[in-house]
């Protein structure tokens, strides 16, 4: 594979620079592993979700939406399993007075020598390892008192489990079909890091698809298609993408079946989602813990059964970040150094780019009118500021596929020139055909020019 000029310091300096990405509170010294996203984080974190809801409810029959609230009955999570079961194991170095995952301490860095593992420096004094649960706790009402204490959701799975009955009812559906939930979630992550990759707050994508048991496995089969192809089909590409099939060791007790869709990220290849096969472990344990009856009658057959799951589970952060580092692009243009985000132009958070070449002679006016009728039709950015080249730069590295340029020979004629983020060329075409014309290219197929 050829070298990537990407790296993770450079995301970093990048979403900063451009303002995607900040340090949560930062006017305090910010707080560890929290993140805020600005103007175009915003809009590009906003596109993820909406490509995602595009392909999984929008251009399906089988599957409908749905918005639980964060805090839910504490029973949920005793049903779950979450509260037993939710947790890493935890250790401490008493030399350094720092926490690691006992799990993960191969890929960690000791915290008096860096070059070391934890454990592996000479003054390393680590503790056996307790486990120690994920679940952010917080307290219900006015009083602190015994039965008040609820959590922040760690999935938003649960929230599709205990509705699945409210959702078979009001949605006329039947087996095999789906609830898909965007959301926030919370972890008490023990080693949070590489930047939004890993997170105490983040936003997940997930589907709860149910179906009847025996065809779970075919199930299982096609959500791992469907997903691998929604993300190359965004321009991931795909020899920085692959099916990791969980070992036997791995595998959640209730789970037959898991496997993670991994991108090659800077750190190496990591989780972006998980597609379990969770068979029907979580409605029958719900109907366990809530008296309530969460099967299924087939009324051609008269058959009534459990059905089981297959759960796609994604993260917006850590594709949003994805999509960053596939994006990512050095080039050397006329004996300059360009950044460019050759984001697909659906993922883009602004499509076009409207500059007037001159501040004078009434470009920026007619500029600033070719702007208005644009940015109704799709999200766009109007530049008057600065030298052209400098602006252009802007565009690039925010991920702007378009830049039109109003200039001399507009004022005369009417026609501007489109010029491409990633070839460069320019073409000439007349105000008119502009919106048309730029829609055209937002709908045709795309694929990356990094190698
Ligand atoms: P990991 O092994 O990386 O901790 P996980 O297997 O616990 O992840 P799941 O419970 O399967 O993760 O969650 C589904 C998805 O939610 C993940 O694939 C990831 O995209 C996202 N996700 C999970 N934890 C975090 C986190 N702390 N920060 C950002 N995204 C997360």
């Amino acid at each position: 594979m050829p070298a990537d000029a990407v790296t993770m310091e450079k995301i970093v300096a990048l979403c900063k620079r451009r303002g995607f990405i900040f340090q949560s509170s930062e006017i305090y010294g910010g707080l560890a592993s929290t993140y805020d996203y600005g103007h175009y984080g915003v809009m590009l974190k906003s596109n993820v979700k909406a490509e995602w809801w595009r392909a999984v409810v929008q251009e399906r029959d089988d599957v409908v939406a749905l918005d639980a609230a964060i805090l839910m009955h504490p029973r949920t999570w005793e049903a779950s399993g979450h509260l037993a079961g939710f947790t890493d194991p935890l250790v401490d170095c008493r030399t350094c007075k720092q926490r690691f995952r006992a799990d993960h301490l191969g890929d960690l860095q000791c915290g008096q020598k860096p070059s070391k593992h934890p454990g592996e420096g000479p003054d390393c004094d680590l503790t056996d390892a307790r486990d120690f649960n994920l679940m952010f706790q917080t307290t219900m009402g006015p009083v602190k008192d015994e039965g008040a204490t609820v959590y922040l959701r760690p999935e938003t799975a649960q929230g599709i489990f205990v509705n699945f009955k409210n959702v078979m009812q009001f949605a006329r559906k039947r087996p095999p079909f789906g609830i898909a939930q965007v959301g926030k979630s919370f972890r008490n992550e023990i080693t949070p890091g590489n930047f939004i990759f890993r997170t105490r707050e983040f936003e997940q994508m997930e589907i709860e698809f149910f179906v009847p048991p025996a065809e779970a496995a075919e199930w299982h089969e096609r959500w791992m298609e469907d997903r691998m192809r929604w993300y190359t089909d965004l321009g991931i590409r795909s020899d920085h993408l692959q099916l990791r099939e969980h070992g036997p060791d791995e595998l959640s007790h209730y789970s037959s079946a898991t496997s993670d869709v991994e991108y090659l990220f800077p750190m190496g290849w990591s989780e972006l989602e998980g597609i379990a096969n969770r068979g029907d472990f979580d409605l029958t344990q719900h109907a366990e813990y809530s008296g309530q009856k969460l099967d299924y009658v087939d009324p051609s057959t008269g058959e009534r059964y459990v059905p089981h799951v297959i759960e796609p589970s994604a993260g917006a952060d850590r594709a949003t970040l994805a999509f960053m580092v596939d994006a990512y692009d050095e080039e050397e243009v006329e004996g300059r150094e360009r950044v460019v985000l050759r984001l697909h132009p659906r993922m883009a958070p602004v499509k076009v780019a409207v500059l007037p070449l001159l501040n004078k002679e009434g470009q920026p006016e007619l500029a600033r009118e070719v702007y208005e009728d644009l940015r109704k039709r799709m999200p766009a950015d109007f530049d008057a500021g600065g030298s052209i080249g400098k602006r252009y730069r802007r565009q690039d590295e925010i991920g702007t596929p378009w830049g039109v340029t109003v200039d001399h020979q507009t004022m005369a004629d009417r026609t501007v020139t489109l010029r491409d983020r990633d070839s460069l060329e320019q073409t000439r075409l007349a105000i008119d055909d502009l919106g048309a014309e730029l829609e055209r290219r937002l709908a045709a197929p795309w694929r990356s020019p990094k190698p």
